[in-house]
């Protein structure tokens, strides 16, 4: 590709990295986090309402500040990664960041130390009534702290617990080696050959491959499963939380219940939604039974489409036009000001990000487009992300930040406006198939997957605690049950894929973190869908209003202008229609294409052999439904 891609210009947080403007901040912010902690350590409780309003006002300026300089050096680390001098300088910014928010890190404390009348009483002042939603968000775990002294204790204690097994755990992965074709690759490799290689046999060598490896590392991904999960259940013990997942939902700011319904939804869905996508899946592939690897499998025969970066940006922003002019408006501002690094280069981070930076400057994005249909949708999810965080700058900083069940909310609504539109103006029918059959598989990969994934480690834990040790064919009987129920009994599932869970870094280092995957995509789905009704009045501009709050409101109240509540099954319900509604379209143009290689197949039979009546009637069992 010889055109010429943008570089981001990063001179709108800073001139360059020996700027005085820098070096101002720098000193500025050290001077003022031991300012700010002679003045106000130990006194929090006893301030008065306008003196506590003003303590978070000075917290959030230093915030801002030291904010602006590590997003700087982050931004200019990650696409000059073999730069020395730049690397020194982002390790020199982390270590004074770290120095300086460890100054700070009493307010935080000492707000949750706080009686809920002591905090009650300083809302009379307006100032500190302004930041109750991110006081809020900081005490949320507050029923749940321990004394001072036994929260230090685990503080201290966690790198030579959990965070020492996640080491074993990233340690032993990095050091496996996987035989593919006579070459020795690394666990990323490998998955990524069992996800894209257009060949079967390859495939099928590399899943086989995999699936022998982790039974030979069994012993060991068992014993870190089973400490994690007893780790986790002593201190969730002695926190007082209820479920394995309570801990999570706490910090998602998201309810129990609401989580269930969540997880009931999806699986009630199955049959209607993954079954019937994987066994058309099956049939494009011309297999009786598709192999647990072959459910990422490039559909043969479909046309590659390349985007130039000037098609990528007018597709993206037409269809952010169509949605709303105000959306696109704020979409194009990234284009004109050179607020997007385009291109993939030497030294250059892989995959994609938008970054915040601060609400005094505005956010960046990062990608590496190399002009497929995906990179596409990459810069449609980022812009997303950018124009939320574009939006969500007027909260300022300490109101911005959304918990991951809401923050994938704008990105994941950037990328379906942009499918959409994609679909619309798509005039070949095969390609219409492509980008139909590529969103089901990537929307059911976000919910269906992250959910089976999730009730895996929920049975994990759940028996972890009331029955002891996990044995590892139990963990791989746990994964194949799981496996099975999500995917159907057009995919085979069994014995030759059962320690594929231990692949899954998210279960080990985050437990219960997968289901927000699921939650951000079904709670847009469901948006969406609300928008494609039509009843809303004035629906974008809502949208736009829910983005610019922030992480000042709960889901409660975002969703209330759509008339949505997360915590009745009908709100899944009506996400999981969209991806079902897609599983719809795809069997009418599987038809319609002649996509049924299975189909095909026995067409050919009939001709070619009709007195193999047997046969005929094995492929006829087949057929879509
Ligand atoms: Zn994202």
């Amino acid at each position: 590709m010889s055109e010429k891609m943008p570089a981001w210009d990063l001179n709108d947080l800073y001139p360059g990295m020996d700027s005085p403007e820098l070096k101002k901040d720098i000193a500025a912010v050290s001077a003022g986090a031991l300012k700010f902690e002679t003045r106000y350590k130990g006194k929090l409780a006893e301030s008065s309402p306008d003196e506590f309003g003003n303590s978070i006002e000075e917290y959030e300026k230093l915030d801002e500040t030291l904010s602006r300089l590590y997003a700087y050096s982050y931004l200019l680390h990650s696409t000059n990664l073999n730069d020395p001098k730049i690397s020194t300088f982002y390790q020199n910014i982390r270590e004074k960041s770290n120095d300086v928010s460890n100054k700070m890190l009493f307010f935080e404390l000492e707000l949750n130390t706080m009686s809920e009348e002591q905090v009650q009483e300083k809302m009379v002042s307006p100032k500190a009534k302004n930041y109750e939603p991110w006081i809020k968000n900081v005490r949320a775990a507050r029923d749940h702290m321990l004394s001072e002294d036994l929260e230090k204790m685990l503080h201290e204690k966690y790198v030579v617990g959990a965070a020492a097994w996640n080491r074993l755990f990233e340690e032993t992965m990095a050091s496996l080696r996987f035989n593919i074709g006579g070459k020795m690759v690394t666990e990323p490799e490998a998955t990524n050959i069992i996800s894209f290689s257009p060949d079967a046999k390859t495939r099928h060598e590399a899943g086989a491959e995999v699936d022998r490896v982790m039974k030979k590392n069994m012993p060991i991904f068992s014993l870190i499963t089973n400490t994690l999960a007893k780790d986790k259940q002593i201190e969730d013990e002695w926190r007082g939380y209820k479920r394995p997942v309570s801990a999570r939902n706490i910090e998602n700011q998201v309810e129990d219940e609401v989580v269930d319904a969540l997880v009931d939804t999806v699986v009630a869905n199955h049959p209607d939604v993954s079954h019937r996508f994987y066994k058309m899946k099956a049939d494009w592939l011309g297999v009786d039974k598709l192999e647990y690897w072959d459910r990422n499998a490039p559909i043969p025969g479909l046309p590659e489409k390349q985007y130039s970066w000037e098609d990528a940006k007018n597709i993206v922003l037409s269809a952010y036009n169509e949605f709303s002019p105000e959306m696109a408006k704020i979409g194009k501002k990234f284009f004109d000001n050179n607020w997007i690094d385009v291109a993939p280069k030497e030294g250059k981070m892989g995959g994609a990000y938008a970054h915040p930076t601060v609400p005094s400057a505005h956010p960046y994005l990062m990608l590496n487009f190399m002009g497929k249909a995906d990179d596409v949708m990459a810069l449609a999810h980022e812009l997303g992300h950018g124009v939320h965080q574009y939006l969500a700058r007027s909260q300022g900083i300490l109101k911005s930040h959304t918990p991951i069940t809401l923050a994938e909310t704008a990105s994941i609504f950037g990328e379906m406006v942009t499918f959409q539109y994609m679909l619309k103006h798509e005039k070949d029918p095969k390609q219409r198939f492509a980008l139909l059959a590529e969103k089901t598989g990537s929307m059911l990969n976000s919910t269906v997957r992250q959910i089976a994934f999730h009730r895996f480690e929920t049975k994990v834990h759940t028996e972890r605690r009331e029955q002891g040790e996990v044995a590892p064919e139990r963990l791989d009987k746990i994964w194949t049950e799981v496996q099975s129920d999500a995917l159907g009994p057009a995919v085979k599932n069994d014995e030759r894929s059962s320690s594929s869970w231990a692949t899954i870094p998210h279960l080990i280092r985050t437990p219960f973190y997968v289901y927000g995957y699921a939650f951000g995509d079904c709670l847009v789905n469901s948006l969406y869908s609300v928008h494609q009704e039509g009843k809303v009045e004035d629906f974008p501009k809502k949208y736009l209003e829910m983005l610019s709050k922030g992480g000042s409101e709960r889901h409660q109240q975002m969703l209330k202008p759509f008339g949505l509540d997360a915590s009745k099954p009908d709100f899944w319900q009506k996400g999981m229609n969209v991806i079902k509604g897609f599983v719809d379209q795809l069997e009418v143009l599987t038809d319609e294409l002649g996509m049924n290689k299975n189909k095909a197949k026995q067409a050919d039979n009939k001709q070619a052999a009709p007195v193999q009546s047997g046969m005929v009637k094995k492929v006829t069992g087949l057929k879509s439904r």
